[in-house]
């Protein structure tokens, strides 16, 4: 086993991780550890992309870690904690224990499913996951791709599916055309984000942007996805200068996609789907290790610490509120972390800001119950066990489904099945347990 030990230990490599780390290590003397389980520091945003970031704070902070300021453990993913009270790790298949004074948990979050007929299929990604398989490699050069759910994340990841090369061929957005006008006309108290609209609005001109709208079921037709897949799937011709209401003729495209907007019905002919109904906070860590979660998230002081001694939090899973309070958080926590305390208070009035900004989005984009209706009788729920929606009705609770049908059993642990049936049926999360993560037998 690897020992490993620091003064400020931070997991997570996103922006607020980062920014953590950076920010605890300007104190001279400290050790500073950051653990990612990535093969690179970067998080949802910066993955993969480290070094061509169009972002000064991306830059900032890139710099800092090539720097040699802090130790980073990439490729480390975090599974529980020992009796001593360190945190328990694996790295190429060797176990770590990693022992620390102060601990920042920057685990971020994680894209929240609904299950609608035909989301299991191969054509159909997470929003974020399509994105992230592009990040990788992944060619959509040509492809149309249809981005759907609900929330900002949908036109960063259009944008980004429309530079590589995919032609975008609408977003549909689940919030009323009234929520996002409001919001909209809110964002004047906030100068960057009009920038950052404008900045979207621009690249994304000429795609429909679909208010009132979601998808209601997605159909293959040509189900394998092959790497050699050439790009002449064309458009179907009603397509070809936005989106046309009523069934479109051509059969050449590998998925059928079902949209419904204020009561019409239609399909879109695609290649791929792409959706996602805003984000889950992973909380998991936070919660064996014992810290107050409210309403799905870890509750945090101003400090950014948490119910548990020496153990701070930051990022998503305080709150759903994106890469700027991610980045502000980090920084009071890792000055907090370092006994900075009054560097850390001069941040509270824009970390407030930031906050504010978060409940307008979360409020602009929560979902409508018109959702809770769209899975059939034999919709899979959870995919791991091959749940189905019916035979999860008969239960009251996501215990009593877990011990009958496996629900939530598989390798992802609930994190996609878990969300889902807390919002169709109102079921709170069951217990987490360690390992958080799957790891084999040997490891523990
Ligand atoms: C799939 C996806 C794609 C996104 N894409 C964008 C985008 O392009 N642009 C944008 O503005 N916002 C995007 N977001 C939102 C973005 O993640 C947030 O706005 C914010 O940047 C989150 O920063 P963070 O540091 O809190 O979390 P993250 O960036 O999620 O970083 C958390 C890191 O912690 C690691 N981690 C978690 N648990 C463990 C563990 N137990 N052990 C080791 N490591 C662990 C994760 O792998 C991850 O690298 C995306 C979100 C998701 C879920």
């Amino acid at each position: 086993m690897i020992e490993h030990s620091t003064d400020i230990l931070v997991i997570g490599g996103g922006a607020a991780g980062m920014s953590a780390a950076l920010a605890a290590s300007e104190s001279k003397g400290l050790r500073v550890t950051i653990v990612d389980d990535n093969p690179r520091l970067g998080g949802q945003i910066w993955r993969a992309e480290l070094g061509k970031s169009k972002s000064s704070e991306a830059d900032r902070l890139i710099s800092a870690i090539t720097s040699g300021k802090f130790s980073i453990l990439n490729g480390t993913q975090i599974f529980g904690t020992a009796n001593d009270g360190s945190l328990l790790g694996v790295v190429r298949d060797e176990t770590i224990k990693l022992h620390y004074n102060k601990l920042i948990l920057a685990t971020g979050a994680r894209e929240h499913f609904l299950p609608f007929p035909g989301w299991t299929s191969p054509r159909v990604f997470g929003a974020g996951g399509l994105q992230a398989l592009v990040k990788g490699g992944f060619n959509v050069s040509g492809k149309r791709i249809l981005v759907a759910g609900t929330g900002p994340l949908l036109l960063v990841v259009a944008e980004y599916l429309k530079q590589k090369g995919a032609k975008v061929v609408a977003i549909a957005e689940q919030a009323s055309a009234s929520k996002i006008n409001r919001f909209a006309l809110g964002l004047w108290r906030y100068p960057t984000k009009i920038a950052q609209g404008l900045e979207l609005r621009s690249s994304l001109g000429g795609i429909p942007y679909l208010k009132d709208c979601w998808v209601t079921a997605a159909k293959c037709k040509s189900p394998r996805v092959s790497k050699g897949e050439t790009s002449d799937m064309r458009v179907s011709p009603s397509l070809t200068h936005g989106l046309s209401h009523g069934y479109s003729k051509s059969t050449k495209e590998a998925l059928s996609v079902m949209l419904t907007q204020k009561g019409r019905s239609w399909s879109i002919e695609c290649d791929y789907l792409a959706v996602g109904f805003h984000l889950v906070p992973n909380t998991e860590l936070a919660v064996v290790l014992g810290c107050s979660i409210g309403d799905g998230f870890v509750l945090v002081d101003k400090l950014q610490r948490t119910s548990k001694h020496n153990i701070f939090a930051v990022g998503e899973p305080t709150g759903i509120g994106g890469v700027e309070a991610s980045l502000i958080e980090g920084r009071i926590a890792g000055y907090a972390a370092a006994g900075e305390t009054r560097k850390a208070e001069s941040l509270f009035v824009k970390r407030d800001r930031t906050s504010r900004f978060a409940d307008s989005l979360n409020s602009t984009f929560a979902l409508r119950d018109e959702l809770k209706t769209l899975a059939d009788a034999t919709t899979t729920v959870c995919r791991c066990e091959d749940v189905s929606y019916a035979s999860l009705c008969e239960f009251s609770n996501a215990r009593e489904a877990k011990l009958q049908t496996r629900c939530g059993m598989g390798p992802c642990q609930g994190r996609v099945c878990g969300p889902a049936t807390e919002f169709l049926f109102g079921w709170q999360p069951g217990s987490v347990r360690q390992p958080i993560f799957p790891v084999k037998l040997e490891t523990l």
